[in-house]
């Protein structure tokens, strides 16, 4: 067998090795508290999984469905950004849904990126922008985001012989890992900037529902001539504790949604179309479900918060997002710290390596600890210090 030159680029995605580790951990018998991974704990609201159980037994659902997906989905995904951010959008042309956003990014990539291509990427960042533009043949220009801008990628600092070969700028807020969310503003400079260099964008923006202390995220799609250089990526998944159905969708320039729809119409054949129905009742019915959800989440990351700056790791309330990004102790880096962790106290916590250079110094932790578990974990977590010193004496 000889396998192309590509696969000897493809790490393992970031959380196999992670998950490895723990499964170890858990086969020797020891508990393992994971912080690790950002899927909602709580399962799907009850009026979506009735309207999904309801929708599989209609036969029409049980043949091929379109790549473009069902129109009424399609005019709920228009007419919920119509309510949600006052942002209007053909459902023939602006919107596709997606089988998961992240099947969308990673095929976004095929639209624009011949080898030697440069799509920008921030660092640290979801995996996908990279990982896409890489097999597509190109390369990855990294955008660092740092404490110092707010998280927010320096457009200013990208060297000009970069953005000649740049095509594509990815961004992601509010943002996974660091928590950072962006304002009206840091948007209008980047449709100006995408303009100036002619770069399309890619704004992921699944977490815009998932936010805390009365805070509203923005969509991109929000600011003046958004539509004309890009598009946002948004999912159920989160919003909807939906990660499990596969369903996401892609919003905004008519050009840029038709290119991947022509991709995609090659490669895959549309999302089932019971479960589209079903995301079109999260949509369309109760919304009272985020809410909730967003206070269970709200006060998980205040007692995070709380411990990690008791034990020395600086870390701030994030407003959005299920992540809490925080630094490590003097003295170690993100991999030390994360391993120390899993260690002595049998907590794991993604470094903040695995989504970049620029992670170093910091990991990240989940808010999706199932509050029967958030208790203990956080005990084991407090106990790392005296388990270090314990450590520290014997040595
Ligand atoms: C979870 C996540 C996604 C993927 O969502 P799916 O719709 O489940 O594929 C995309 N982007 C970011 C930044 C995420 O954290």
């Amino acid at each position: 067998m000889r396998m192309s030159r590509r696969m000897e680029n493809i790490p393992p995605y970031l959380f196999v090795e992670i998950n490895r580790k723990i499964a170890e951990k858990r086969a020797r018998g020891e508990e393992v508290f994971s912080f690790a991974i950002g899927d909602p704990d709580m399962p799907t609201p009850d009026n979506i999984v009735d309207k999904l159980c309801q929708a599989a037994r209609d036969t029409d659902n049980h043949r091929y469905p379109e790549t473009a997906g069902l129109p009424e989905l399609r005019r709920a995904i228009a007419n919920w950004y119509q309510k949600r951010f006052n942002v209007s959008l053909n459902p023939e042309t602006e919107v596709l849904p997606l089988i998961g956003s992240k099947e969308g990014i990673g095929h976004m990539a095929l639209c624009f990126i011949d080898p030697e291509d440069v799509a920008l990427v921030p660092d640290p960042g979801y995996p996908v922008y990279a990982m896409g533009t890489i097999l597509a043949g190109g390369k990855p220009h990294y955008l660092p985001l740092l404490s110092k801008n707010k998280f927010l990628p320096d457009l200013d600092a990208i060297p000009a012989e970069v953005l000649e070969k740049a095509k594509l700028l990815w961004l992601n807020y509010p943002n996974n890992p660091t928590g950072a969310v962006a304002s009206p503003d840091f948007f209008k400079r980047v449709v100006q900037f995408a303009k100036k260099h002619d770069l399309a964008v890619c704004h992921d923006g699944p977490y815009s529902e998932v936010c805390y202390d009365e805070y509203q995220p923005t969509s991109f799609m929000e600011v003046d001539g958004a539509k004309e250089v890009g598009v946002e990526f948004h999912s159920f998944s989160k919003s909807y504790n939906m990660t499990g159905w596969r369903i996401g969708m892609v919003v905004g320039n008519a050009e840029m949604i038709d290119a991947l729809k022509r991709v995609k119409s090659n490669l895959d054949s549309g999302i089932p179309q019971a479960i589209q129905q079903a995301a079109i009742e999260a949509l369309t019915g109760p919304q009272d479900a985020i809410k909730k959800h967003n206070a269970v989440y709200q006060r998980r990351r205040d007692l995070i918060v709380d411990l990690l700056n008791d034990l020395g790791l600086e870390a701030k309330p994030p407003k959005a997002g299920l992540y809490v990004w925080a630094k490590v102790p003097d003295g170690y880096t993100s991999l030390d710290f994360t391993n120390d962790l899993l260690d002595k106290v049998g907590v794991a916590v993604i470094p903040g390596t695995g989504y970049g250079s620029s992670g170093e110094g910091y990991v990240r932790l989940s808010l999706t600890v199932p509050d029967a578990m958030l208790v203990k974990a956080l005990s084991r977590l407090a106990g790392w210090q005296n388990a270090r010193n314990r450590f520290t004496a014997r040595k």
